[in-house]
């Protein structure tokens, strides 16, 4: 058990250091979300500001999904090339819609 969470926080950190090469405290389109309830769905972008706004009163809580209003939320990116929001559980090099590289444009 403790060797996966090793192995899943060496993943996520390689594949932060691959994908946002030293910039990634610039979100120029702000942050991209994803809510997970399945009946909702809905993908939103909060801005940086919106998101230190929403920590500032909800410390180490999950974003809440502005339209079920449940926290039932996981961080996304964007996809360059087809727009699409891939969340964070199915990242991967290659976008799951479009197959393009994820980290293009
Ligand atoms: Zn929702
Ligand atoms: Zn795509």
């Amino acid at each position: 058990m403790g060797s996966v969470v090793v192995l899943a926080v060496f993943a996520i950190g390689y594949g932060a250091w691959k994908w946002r090469p030293a910039n990634n405290q610039n979100y120029p389109d702000g942050t991209f979300w994803v809510c997970q309830n399945p009946a909702c769905k809905n993908e939103f972008v909060l801005t940086v500001k919106e998101l230190g706004e929403f920590q500032d009163k909800h410390y180490g809580q999950p974003v809440m999904c502005p339209k079920c209003k449940q926290q039932n939320t996981i961080g996304a990116e964007r996809c360059p090339s087809c727009k699409k929001f891939v969340s964070r559980a199915q990242r991967a090099a290659t976008c799951p819609y479009c197959k393009q590289n994820m980290n293009a444009g």
